[in-house]
């Protein structure tokens, strides 16, 4: 099978969540049969949700795979699981160490216990979609419409891109 591209959106705010993101993009770099195509500036955003809680740092990534769905996915849950994540005690909506969600996997479309791809929520964050427009342009995402279409129709909010040295 040829390697696919994923989009792997990173939100953290908890800790130190520039360096943690920081370092989280570095790491799905080196998770086996993945390699690091590209990754967008760092964000500040408002929390969604009731739960009163710090801003998120967030950002996406853009990596290639030869790694199946479910087998990225645990990757992915190695790395959050490194930064202390505890998903027993989380809130749904709440303050969280790190979290790693498949946005996009190749041009897959599929729903089981596990994954929803593509990610059931990024088209109502801003977040993943202005970060996602940054580092692959006006892509056209098949059921769903073009980046630019999907920005101007999410709901607002309010975000901030973090120049390096600037924040
Ligand atoms: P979260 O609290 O946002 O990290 O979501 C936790 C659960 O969402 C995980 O245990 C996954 O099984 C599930 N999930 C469903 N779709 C996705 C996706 N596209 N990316 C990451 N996790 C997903």
């Amino acid at each position: 099978m040829p390697a696919e591209e994923v989009f792997v959106a990173l939100g953290s705010n908890i800790g130190d969540s520039m360096t943690i993101v920081e370092e989280a993009i570095v790491a799905l770099g080196n998770i086996t049969q993945c390699r690091l195509l590209g990754y967008s500036s760092l964000y500040r955003s408002a929390a969604i949700g009731d739960i009163p809680q710090d801003d998120f740092i967030n950002a996406v990534a853009r990596i290639e795979t030869d790694l199946q769905p479910l087998a990225l996915l645990l990757e992915l849950q190695a790395i959050e699981n490194a930064y202390y994540r505890c998903r027993d005690q989380e809130q749904h909506w709440g303050p969280r160490t790190l979290d790693l969600d498949i946005i996009l996997f190749g041009n897959r479309s599929f729903h089981d216990s596990h994954l929803t791809v593509p990610h059931a929520e990024f088209c109502n964050r801003l977040f993943v979609l202005e970060p996602m427009f940054e580092i692959d342009g006006d892509r056209f995402i098949p059921g769903h419409g073009s980046l630019r279409y999907l920005i101007d129709n999410a709901p607002p909010l309010a975000m901030q891109r973090l120049d390096r040295g600037n924040d």
